[in-house]
């Protein structure tokens, strides 16, 4: 578990570090918030050690930014115990409002720190428990349809602040039922799961993918223009119909078919149109053939007004 210890005090700093590394926990130091804030988002920081009075940004201004900005960006959690040589019960009030989960005034006993940040070590595996139930899509691994949503939204309304192209793709698995028909959902999961691996591995890093439900899968790709979109989305489908699934022999292949389409063509599109605007350029992708990409223009039939047509196969 990985803790932080922000002390400017360097003889109480080098005490914390050498017993907190005793007691088996990796360890970041530094005597300065501000540096505090940088090594906190660099190395995924689980547990904070703050003290209150510090170069660069204080120890509560530092709690504030945890909790508003760092938790609610990244979705993870930070356990923090402030501790710091002011006592006075409207202290320890501004501290814990602030965001800290604990309080230690100083001098401290240090048996009484390993007891507190075991205390914190359990809560902390406890929130990272609940956040990955309710973010994460157990068989996949990526982002579940709440969460991708979640960031598609964010990412959405930042961009049009910014004025910023937002791109996002679709993907659906082609014939992906003639994959469990013919060799078991034991198979056809272990599929899945291997698509989603390898589109993730071939996404920028602040691209966010998530699994739409089934087997579509949504991307949400952060100032991402409609020309990007094609060849990003290309990247991706040549990703998938090179690789060879051994996990039967011969090896299996497959493709997926993508819809892809960037706010730049639609520039003040609610999130809604733009799904269906994506949704409408998957559904030609599959028409045309599959595994290929299609990408958005107003020329494209729109599935949902051609009555009776029913599902393309
Ligand atoms: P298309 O090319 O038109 O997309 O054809 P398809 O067979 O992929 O599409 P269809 O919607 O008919 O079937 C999707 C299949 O995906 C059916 C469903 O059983 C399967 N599926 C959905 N979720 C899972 C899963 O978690 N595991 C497995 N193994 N199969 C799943
Ligand atoms: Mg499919």
């Amino acid at each position: 578990m990985k803790v932080l210890i922000a002390e400017d005090d360097i003889i109480s700093k080098k005490i914390l570090e050498k017993h907190i590394k005793e007691w088996g926990y990796e360890v970041f130091t530094t005597d300065n918030g501000k540096k505090g804030w940088n090594l906190i988002n660099k190395h995924d920081i689980q547990l904070a050690i703050l003290d209150w009075m510090m170069p660069g940004m204080n120890g509560v201004d530092l709690c504030k930014k945890i909790r508003t900005e760092y938790q609610k960006k990244m979705s993870r959690f930070i356990y923090i115990i402030m501790v710091t040589g002011r006592d006075l019960q409207e202290d320890i009030i501004a501290g814990i409002s602030a965001g800290a989960n604990d309080y230690m005034t100083k001098p401290f006993n240090l048996l009484e720190l390993q007891v507190r940040l075991q205390n914190g070590r359990r809560i902390v595996e406890l929130e990272e428990n609940c956040l990955r139930l309710a973010t994460y899509d157990s068989l996949t691994n990526l982002w579940n349809r709440s969460k991708i949503f979640e960031f598609y939204e964010e990412e959405l309304s930042c961009g049009q602040k910014q004025n910023q192209p937002t791109g996002i793709i679709m993907i659906d698995i082609d014939h992906f039922k003639n994959i469990n028909d013919s060799y078991g959902h034991y198979t056809g999961d272990i599929v899945l799961k291997e698509t989603a691996r390898l589109l993730k591995q071939a996404l920028r890093n602040y691209d966010k993918i998530g699994r739409y439900g089934g087997d579509e899968l949504f991307i949400v790709l952060p100032k991402c223009d409609q020309e990007e979109i094609k060849v990003i989305g290309e990247r991706l489908r040549s990703t998938i119909s090179k690789c060879h699934f051994d996990i039967q022999t011969p090896p299996l292949k497959i493709t997926i078919s993508l819809g892809g389409v960037s706010s730049d063509v639609f520039p003040n599109a609610s999130k809604e149109e733009l799904i269906q605007a994506c949704d409408r350029a998957l559904y030609q992708a599959k028409k045309l053939g599959r595994n290929r990409l299609v990408s958005f223009d107003s020329s494209l039939p729109d599935q949902h007004k051609s009555v009776g047509k029913g599902k393309n196969i």
